[in-house]
């Protein structure tokens, strides 16, 4: 069946399911004459749900169980809670080997391999993360080694590492692929050359989880090659708890591929929830094409992206790339009176030479005296070539506020119990106010 109708098919299917029993749409869609949506192109008769209705009820968006085999669960995953509480995302027995199908989509387009050997960087999380859980089953059904850093932390036993305890476990086992979030990978990276060990197998970088400017990029390459590693592919990609999976691209700047397109639709919509022209940016919605567990209908995932529904000019691949990504829906402050995007302050000093790894801060200039005025700090962690000066014109420049410069440490810009990310802004007036 060719991909269109394969796609519009399963959509009947799953609004047919979700009608029946998803305690939230049957509610939700009352009112809309479902026989109307026969295909993906009526996706827009369907109203759009917001991540503000999934986390006020996330059981209400579980399928109810039917005895069928496809519906048993098989596990759950917390989404990573920046913005709200962490809510649950059930898979089912369906879901799961849907997702390890996703997995080896995901490896063919980025060109991961069953003969890598996989260091797994994620961390332990208190909660069930996808992150670190499908590393491991992407390994399994690749049929590749993983060894995994094992770092994070555990509220209840001794079972984590300590940084160079992983830096050792890599230069014992000798992989090909480092897969995490990068600003930690760049610390393991770090670690092992202080330690004057060598990485000299690593062929890629599998990143995901922070946004990775051109500059951080030839940054992690270059570090790579003074870790014996000349040679490094950097594959970036789009996840979202929501799928346990990520969107992944065939060559760097081609766009994130949809790996499943028969199980997974993506589009970027206007205000009205109707698709924005190709070329233009517009709100990042998802609609799941069969899953079995939670399942979620025009989504919005809180991104500003702009999405290409033809051939991918590189591979030829069908289904959906994001090909521009604007951040989050931005958030913007005021800082010292200025209006400051947080999003364009954080890459601008990501961006800087000699910048191995960053914070901000705003705070009071007094503590005690919530009159005292504003104080933006940027922390960073430094690499040889740093200069305070750089990182203060850079932040002026892009946003037209003078910052104070504290030097400091990896390890005290990110606790090793701080959560998936780390926090890049942190706005203390709010916490103190
Ligand atoms: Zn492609």
């Amino acid at each position: 069946m060719p991909l269109r109708e394969t796609r519009d098919a399963a959509l009947r299917a799953t609004v047919a399911r979700l009608a029946a029993s998803h305690p939230f749409y049957r509610d939700f869609w009352s009112q809309v004459d479902l026989s109307r949506v026969r295909g993906i192109d009526d996706l827009p008769l369907l109203p759009l749900t917001t991540k503000a209705m999934f986390t006020a009820d996330p059981e209400a968006f579980r399928l109810e169980p039917d005895g069928s085999p496809e519906r048993q669960l098989w596990d759950v995953a917390y989404t990573s809670g920046s913005t709200s509480a962490p809510a649950p995302i059930y898979q089912s027995a369906y879901d799961f080997h849907a997702i390890l199908f996703a997995q080896v989509r995901m490896a063919e387009i980025r060109g991961m391999r069953g003969d890598d050997r996989i260091a797994n960087l994620y961390p332990l999380t208190p909660q069930p993360h996808g992150a670190w859980t499908r590393a491991n089953h992407a390994a399994a059904v690749l049929g590749a080694t993983v060894v995994c850093g094992m770092s994070g932390a555990s509220p209840w036993f001794d079972v984590t590492r300590r940084l160079p305890e992983v830096a050792d476990l890599l230069v014992a086992t000798r992989p090909t692929v480092l897969w995490g979030v990068p600003s930690y990978v760049r610390r393991v990276v770090d670690e092992v050359i202080r330690r004057g060990g060598t990485l000299p197998d690593v062929r890629m970088l599998a990143i995901s989880g922070e946004a990775v400017t051109p500059a951080m990029a030839a940054q992690l390459a270059e570090l790579l090659a003074a870790a014996g590693a000349p040679q490094v592919v950097i594959s970036n990609s789009l996840g979202a708890s929501e799928l346990q999976y990520g969107l992944v691209e065939c060559v760097a700047g081609a766009g994130f591929h949809n790996p499943v397109p028969e199980l997974l639709h993506l589009d970027a919509v206007d205000e009205d929830g109707l698709p924005v022209p190709p070329g233009s940016p517009g709100a990042f919605v998802m609609t799941h094409l069969g899953r079995q567990g939670t399942v979620l209908v025009r989504y919005l995932l809180g991104d500003r992206v702009e999405v290409d529904h033809g051939p991918c000019p590189h591979c030829g691949r069908l289904g959906g790339r994001v090909v521009a990504h604007h951040g989050r829906s931005s958030r913007s402050l005021k800082i010292k009176g200025q209006l400051v995007d947080t999003t364009v302050l954080e890459s601008t000093v990501a961006a800087v030479p000699g910048v191995a790894d960053h914070r901000s801060v705003v705070r009071l200039r007094d503590l005690h005296d919530p009159l005292s005025g504003d104080e933006l700090v940027v922390q960073v962690a430094p690499l040889p070539s740093f200069s305070a000066d750089r990182v203060v014109e850079a932040v002026k420049l892009a946003t037209r506020v003078t910052p104070a410069v504290e030097v400091t440490t990896a390890d005290s810009l990110f606790p090793p119990d701080e959560r998936m990310k780390p926090r890049r802004f942190v706005d203390e007036r709010s916490e103190s106010r």
